[in-house]
């Protein structure tokens, strides 16, 4: 049984890491953040600007921070900008955790994932057998992030462009 303070801190980019490497998420939730890359946050903002322009808003819903749009037909869509599709099952899984979130409260959205570097546009739904996957994501997160002892470290595919390399394997 996880408690409703863990659950409270589950967020988009626990999301997207338990996707990825389940010992970041432990190290993500516990703010052992690696050096920022300034680089990366540049890029990140200009590809914000050039996916979006002016038509985009920034609207936090609880703990999670999200681009939302309406478009003509008065649908609400929620965006999430990524420079590479290399990471795209994770980035569909951070969507889709926020549409089920959204969902939650009572907003019925839909998701679109845009790659501007790839000049390509994703569209994410949350199905049924979607919302049920991330009620069980949620948990998972919930109980790793609740656990005392960081999760050992695991040699995976990403370990060698990852920020916290220096700290698993030095
Ligand atoms: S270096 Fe590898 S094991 Fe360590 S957090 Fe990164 S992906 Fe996970």
């Amino acid at each position: 049984m996880v408690s409703e303070d863990s659950l409270s801190r589950v967020n988009g980019t626990l999301v997207w890491y338990w996707a990825i490497c389940k010992r970041q998420v432990w190290l993500m939730a516990r703010q052992i953040t690696p050096s920022h890359d300034d680089d990366n946050l540049r890029i990140g903002r200009t590809l914000h600007e050039e996916a979006y322009g002016r038509d985009r808003k920034e609207v936090r819903v609880e703990n999670l921070a999200l681009d939302l749009m309406r478009t003509p037909e008065g649908d609400v869509v929620v965006g999430e900008v990524k420079k590479s599709s290399r990471y795209a099952e994770s980035a569909r899984l951070q969507l889709t955790y926020y549409l089920y979130r959204l969902q939650k409260l009572g907003v019925t959205a839909k998701g679109r994932l845009h790659f501007p570097l790839e000049r390509r546009t994703e569209e994410v739904v949350l199905d049924e057998a979607a919302a049920e996957r991330m009620a069980e994501v949620e948990k998972e997160i919930a109980a790793l992030v609740a656990k005392e002892d960081p999760v050992p470290a695991v040699w995976c595919k990403w370990c060698r462009k990852c920020a916290y390399r220096e700290l698993c394997w030095a």
